[in-house]
């Protein structure tokens, strides 16, 4: 009987042990990602309900300053700050002429990724519509720069042909692939899943911040996208299973931000074009101007030792009607430095009360605003967390993590898949592997 006992006892042992090693990591960001999605059942995610129950969660998950897309995933990909990788918000701050320049290549981010790490290890790598991963060190890839054009997406998708593969054989010989249908992505995931059985491969999914952008929190809209999202993990978790990987591997779902919804719409630089410190920025006639990341905005001097227009544009805030102090806080270079923003600014300002922010130079600086956003500083908003999920060999099953942040995933990744990744700042989550 006691013999029996322990033979069960070291098969448990070894079975576990076996188990433990996860040879597949999968990270899905599902964009304006919350948690409420999984922990409220009356949005539609059954599938995000399940890798609830079989793995852990967290009950929110801190963003970075800006809390916008590309910072925030190049954390992810980093487990750095903004201000360690070097991509300070979306779109590149172009002070006189703005082109729309974007964040788009991987040679942007300065600081080393998973992709790269996991690559040097051995491990096959892609990535699908994640943002700054133009060039980046992976075999399978359609980099996150529609904003570039089809043509130019194209050009940077591999391996050669992948795309008139998909559209052949996932898309039933379509022209064009809908991309901003997360279900799409979903299908193109699944595909590369099938091909190549990637040990790391990361997926963007969009559309979810589309409409959250369009109509805040809540709404049908965002009901429908949600649910399209969940259904995009779904066929993920078929296409695992089908390939015979599903046992040996983790299923990471987590997002980049939260959402918080807008009521006004809050135009700093008209009350620097007022105090005759921004009369032209193309022309090169400024001193200071702010550029908007949506919830927060940023403080440029165009000469950054400039104190004297620092003092000047402080004196302007702190000066304004409570009525429109109500729409800001003043996060000054200390709270920045201390947050891993970014370096370059002399202060910023985080939107309160449903303030979204725009770059106007002229009309009412403060006007009635609609839809949500996102941008604000991390840490002042439960709604503007973002979540994770993580479920497969070696993570606790019906785990919970009271907070974390989005530099933790790099480090968890690379501990699932045992390589090394010192430039981390993050560390793996209390609570989420099995010891
Ligand atoms: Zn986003």
């Amino acid at each position: 009987m006691i013999r029996i006992s322990f033979l069960i006892l070291a098969l448990f042992i070894t079975g576990t042990a076996i188990a433990q090693k996860a040879q597949h990591v999968i990270i899905v960001t599902i964009d304006g990602f919350r948690p409420d999605f999984y922990e409220d059942t009356s949005w539609h995610t059954l599938h995000l309900q399940e890798l609830v129950k079989e793995g852990t969660h967290a009950l929110e998950v801190n963003s970075v300053f800006p809390s916008v897309t590309y910072p925030s995933h190049t954390t992810i990909v980093t487990g750095v700050q903004p201000a360690t990788h070097g991509v300070y918000y979306n779109a590149v701050f172009e002070p006189e002429v703005s082109t729309g320049k974007i964040y788009w290549n991987d040679s942007s981010i300065h600081s080393e990724t998973i992709w790269a790490a996991a690559r040097a290890k051995g491990l096959k790598v892609s990535s699908l519509f994640w943002p700054v991963s133009a060039d980046a060190p992976v075999t399978y890839n359609i980099p996150d720069i529609g904003s570039l054009g089809e043509k130019v997406r194209e050009q940077y998708s591999k391996p050669l042909g992948f795309v008139d593969s998909l559209k052949q054989e996932v898309f039933g010989g379509a022209d064009r692939i809908n991309y901003g249908k997360d279900e799409n992505v979903g299908k193109i995931a699944a595909y590369v899943i099938a091909k190549d059985q990637p040990n790391l491969m990361t997926v963007h999914l969009f559309s979810v911040d589309h409409a959250e952008h369009t109509v805040g929190r809540q709404g049908d809209m965002v009901k429908v996208a949600i649910s399209d999202a969940d259904s995009a993990v779904g066929y993920i978790m078929d296409a695992l299973k089908k390939a015979g990987i599903w046992k040996n591997t983790v299923l990471i779902v987590t997002g980049d931000h939260g959402f918080m919804d807008v009521t006004h719409n809050v135009d700093p630089n008209v009350w620097l074009k007022q105090a005759g410190l921004l009369n032209d920025a193309k022309s090169g006639d400024w001193k200071a101007q702010f550029n908007s990341a949506g919830g927060s905005t940023y403080l440029y001097l165009k000469d950054p030792t400039d104190q004297q227009t620092l003092a000047q544009v402080k004196a302007l805030l702190n000066g304004l009607p409570d009525s429109a102090k109500a729409y800001f806080r003043i996060v000054d270079r200390a709270e920045i430095g201390k947050i891993g923003g970014n370096p370059e600014v002399a202060l910023a300002l985080s939107g309160e009360n449903g303030a979204s922010f725009g770059n106007d130079v002229s009309g009412d600086a403060i006007r009635p605003g609609k839809g949500g956003t996102h941008g604000y500083f991390p840490l002042d908003f439960h709604g503007i967390r973002t979540g994770f999920i993580a479920a497969g060999p070696g993570i606790k099953k019906g785990g919970l993590i009271t907070q974390m942040s989005l530099r933790d995933i790099a480090p968890t990744v690379a501990k699932l898949l045992r390589f090394p990744f010192p430039s981390a700042q993050g560390s793996v989550p209390a609570g989420l592997l099995i010891k």
